[in-house]
């Protein structure tokens, strides 16, 4: 790329994402106040966690003297596209290296026309290479074969040390506004260093939006790697996940576009609706003590 990189649009630290109280009688009824932790304003491109994740690995890539970036994802990844959309802003080249070889003759779908659009190159591999990719040869063959040697390696999701600890500083944005902190799931990562950055009496709900139940190992492990262990309060509620990845059956698309009527708020549908989703079910089931203060964290936008 030609122009040079410019870190100040993206990487300086940014002012505390809006709060803002929603008035819905879904909740209101159960003396429930609702708080929507606008992060899908913290920045035009990199919207919500993907920037609170990004922003450090960013840094860091520049810091060390980086031409470029090279991540991982599926078809669909919001991750992939940001960090194209981080890499035109940078002058950083960026190759993503996208799961399923069976995508590589066929038209890109809007996902990854983004990305291309945004100077990405685009590496298809098999499932299961694609699996076996935490493990370093698997990982060097495939940055090898991606054509991204010496670029700065993000991992799948962008969840590692640095990236929860930006998303620690969402937690400290919400330290006495919230009694609890609830995020939808994907890798955990958000979770995991949002409850890390929470203070006393506050916890972290999580609301994973995969099936299969998985994730309270790899949040472990993810708090491990980035705090040297357990940190904060969190807990997830697996029920919300309406089918595994990327579904949204009738039932949940009428209720996220109910939402936006309600309160205009363009409601992400992989993560967002369901998490929103949950939160109405848990407060009507009693979940939440009278005088609760949720914050939901809106983490995208559509
Ligand atoms: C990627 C993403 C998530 C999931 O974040 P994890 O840290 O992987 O759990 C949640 N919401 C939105 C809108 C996302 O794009």
């Amino acid at each position: 790329m030609n122009r040079p990189p410019n870190p100040d649009v993206l990487l300086q630290p940014r002012p505390p994402s809006p709060l803002q109280e929603v008035r819905d009688e879904r909740f209101d009824g159960y003396g429930v106040r609702l708080l929507l932790k606008r992060d899908d304003l913290v920045h035009p491109e990199l919207p919500g966690n993907k920037w609170r994740k990004l922003a450090p690995n960013l840094r860091a890539a520049v810091a060390a003297g980086h031409d470029g970036l090279v991540t991982f994802g599926g078809a669909y990844s919001n991750h992939l596209r940001a960090t194209a959309a981080a890499g035109r802003l940078l002058g950083l080249r960026t190759v993503g290296v996208v799961r399923g070889d069976e995508l590589a003759g066929r038209p890109l779908n809007d996902s990854l026309a983004r990305c291309a659009a945004d100077g990405m190159r685009l590496h298809f591999v098999s499932r299961s290479d694609y699996r076996r990719k935490a493990e370093p040869q698997v990982l060097a063959q495939l940055v090898d074969a991606a054509g991204a040697s010496g670029a700065y390696v993000v991992p799948e999701g962008g969840s590692n040390a640095l990236a929860l600890r930006g998303c620690a500083e969402l937690g400290r944005e919400l330290r006495g506004r919230a009694n609890v902190a609830a995020v939808a799931c994907g890798t955990g990562g958000t979770l995991a260093g949002l409850a890390a950055g929470l203070g006393p009496g506050q916890r972290a709900l999580g609301v994973p939006v995969l099936a299969g139940g998985f994730l309270g190992p790899e949040i472990r492990s993810l708090q491990a790697l980035a705090f040297g262990g357990p940190a904060g309060e969190w807990s997830l509620a697996e029920d919300f996940h309406h089918g595994g990845y990327a579904r949204v059956p009738p039932a949940l698309e009428a209720f996220a576009a109910d939402f936006e009527d309600r309160h205009r708020l363009p409601v992400e549908r992989i993560y967002v609706a369901k998490l929103l989703w949950a939160l109405t079910r848990l407060t009507a089931c009693g979940t939440f003590p009278h005088g609760t203060v949720l914050a939901a964290v809106v983490t995208g936008r559509p």
